[in-house]
């Protein structure tokens, strides 16, 4: 089974890709040795995916996937966007970006509160190849947090496709909809056609 090193620490994205790449064996980066910092400086989730898989596939010289996502609001102009593991000023406080994002939308019927989650996902092989591939899914925003499942701003977020949140969604239920499975599918198309 081939391995692939995944560019991020964030437990919640690992869990979902080895859910979703059941064909390859899913290791983080830093079981892998990785522990530089790398600065995602990008305007794009496609520009970030690459910088994390890049950084990674060349430090280690390996097959480095990495998954750049977020969510975007329509009522605030696609924001959070690339900034969303950092909206409320702190990196990966989900709690405070979700109550941020509650004051925000605070007093906003339904109609006005809709959103995507959107995911670029990179793969960088050891011999230079590079690929992208991006999925979205929509839904929009509630008014309070429904579930604990997931991570990030699921509680909060009403999938159109699955009628419930992402928060009360069962794993496998979100993985067969969600933004990540979807840029995971596309890229797998691509993939097995460089490996023909
Ligand atoms: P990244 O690590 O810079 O790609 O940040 C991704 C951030 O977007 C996460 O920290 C979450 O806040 C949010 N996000 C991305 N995908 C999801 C998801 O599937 N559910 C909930 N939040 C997500």
């Amino acid at each position: 089974m081939k391995t692939i090193v995944v560019a991020s620490g964030n437990k919640g994205k690992l869990r979902e890709i080895a859910q979703i790449f059941r064909e390859y064996q899913i290791i983080s980066m830093q079981e892998a040795g990785f522990s530089g910092d790398i600065e995602e400086n990008g305007n794009t989730f496609e520009e970030n995916a690459l910088i994390k898989a890049r950084a990674v596939s060349r430090a280690l010289h390996c097959t480095a996937l990495a998954d750049d996502s977020g969510l975007c609001v329509e009522a605030l102009g696609g924001a959070p966007g690339v900034h969303s593991a950092r909206f409320c000023g702190r990196h990966g406080d989900d709690e405070a970006n979700n109550a941020l994002l509650l004051e925000k939308l605070s007093g906003l019927p339904a109609e006005c509160r809709k959103a995507y989650f959107e995911s670029c996902v990179a793969l960088c092989t050891e011999d230079g190849r590079e690929m992208t591939a991006t999925g979205r899914t929509y839904g929009h925003i509630l008014y309070a947090p429904e579930g604990q499942g997931g991570f990030g701003y699921d509680p909060l977020f009403y999938s159109d496709e699955l009628g419930k949140s992402f928060g009360v969604a069962a794993a496998e239920e979100k993985n067969a909809v969600s933004h990540r499975a979807k840029a995971l599918a596309a890229l797998a198309v691509k993939l097995r056609e460089v490996q023909e």
